[in-house]
């Protein structure tokens, strides 16, 4: 299958071969035709499917093909949960619509909302936004939603992990009851299938990849270490194998923080970036990793998804995350554009549960290693988790107790 054969008009053709790309991928293929028709789609994507150009190509379409009589309205909005992803759309939305003559902008919170203001006023036709700042600008009546023809929802299972639930509903009443509607999401929760229920309209349905499964070019592998091992550990699997661009998983803000400050001690160019960091901090630290300046980007799962990181050879899980499916989206990172990675998880004897209910997700055993060196303790116990986990802990107390008691066992 060729761009050609898609029934793209010339200047989205033209800005596609520029940017290089030889054929349409699956996700583009399949949504495509069906955007262009004016369905509702609810399409199952991962990031680095090129699910952006997926929804966006016909956008533009859509609405190159169509007079906008008052320049002044609203006609796309495109949701997203991150002001990163916001930002990468944006880019996205100029570059292949460099040779079409539509108005865009990107509204996200954390920066000084004059510029994207006075933007808005001047009239545009594409609006990306996060829900809470677009929320803002609303109360305050600095934008109207009440022309948008299309919209997009992408990554709305993440959406609804960040809680934009209710902020979500409360755009749609903002939203004319007539337009199409297009939402992408990883998954296909329960909560997605009743989200998508009451946006989308008659939708056709648009699957790629089979629901929760690893991408099989990912090699995937386990290093058993002490939790307080882990830090060495990493730095000299970095160090050893001469790895540049890692991105390094924590599950928490102050843990990136703590490995981001080890690594640096080490003589490791490193950055870390999640939710608690300055939007400045955030793109600078992301354009350092994109342009090598900066090696590791130790991020947490909010932060990271949809960072649009091309050919990412190793991504590290330092800690395992405790939500299965983030393990899937995580390592998806790795695996891009055909390119082969290696998703690497540093798992000590407190996360045996995360990577039993993982190893069940993505059916597969993954196989385990021991660094010489770095032998895990054979008489450590699980420490019980602190404050925020402590209710999980009570829930799953047998579960802990079993293994400590299969780890006993096989002493
Ligand atoms: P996305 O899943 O939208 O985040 O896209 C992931 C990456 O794939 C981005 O860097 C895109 O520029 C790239 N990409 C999108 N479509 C194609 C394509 N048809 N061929 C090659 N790369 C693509």
């Amino acid at each position: 299958m060729k761009f050609n054969n898609l029934n793209l008009i010339p200047p989205l053709l033209k800005a596609i071969n520029e940017k290089g790309y030889s054929q349409p991928s699956p996700i583009q293929e399949k949504a495509i035709p069906l955007i262009l028709k004016r369905k509702d789609v609810l399409a199952s994507a991962q990031t680095g499917t090129g699910k952006t150009a997926g929804f966006t190509l016909p956008l533009l379409q859509i609405l190159s093909s169509q007079t906008n009589s008052n320049h002044k309205k609203i006609r796309a909005l495109i949701l997203t949960p991150t002001r990163e992803l916001a930002a990468q759309i944006s880019e996205n939305v100029i570059e292949y619509g460099k040779y079409i003559n539509l108005r865009s902008c990107v509204i996200f919170g954390g920066v000084n909302q004059k510029p994207q203001v006075s933007k808005i006023r001047n009239g545009i036709d594409i609006l990306i936004a996060t829900p809470g700042r677009l929320l803002d600008l609303e109360n305050q009546r600095l934008l109207s939603l009440s022309n948008v023809e299309i919209l997009v929802l992408d990554e709305a299972d993440r959406m609804l992990d960040m809680g934009f639930q209710r902020d979500i509903n409360k755009i749609m009443h903002l939203l004319p009851k007539r337009r199409q509607n297009l939402l992408f999401s990883a998954t296909f929760s329960k909560e997605i299938k009743i989200l998508a229920k009451g946006i989308l309209n008659d939708p056709i349905l648009v699957e790629t990849s089979p629901e929760n499964t690893t991408v099989e070019a990912i090699i995937q592998y386990v290093y058993k270490v002490d939790k307080s091992k882990k830090s060495e550990l990493i730095i000299k699997l970095i160090k050893e194998g001469n790895w540049r661009q890692v991105l390094v998983f924590t599950r928490t803000k102050h843990g990136a923080n703590k490995l981001c400050k080890k690594m640096i001690k080490a003589n490791i160019s490193a950055a870390a970036i999640h939710g608690n960091k300055s939007q400045g901090a955030r793109t600078n630290a992301l354009a350092g990793f994109k342009n090598g300046s900066i090696e590791i980007l130790v991020a947490t799962d909010i932060a990271a998804r949809g960072l649009d990181i091309p050919l990412l050879p190793h991504v590290v899980n330092f800690e395992l995350p405790n939500i299965p499916e983030d393990y899937v989206h995580r390592i998806g990172r790795t695996g891009r554009a055909g390119a082969k990675g290696e998703a690497i998880s540093l798992v000590c004897i407190d996360e045996k549960d995360y990577l039993r209910d993982i190893e069940k997700l993505v059916r597969l055993k993954i196989p385990s290693k021991i660094k010489p060196g770095f032998e895990p303790n054979p008489n450590a116990v699980i420490e019980p988790p602190k404050q925020q986990n402590r209710n999980n802990f009570k829930k799953n107390k047998g579960k802990f107790n079993h293994n400590k008691k299969r780890n006993h066992n096989s002493k």
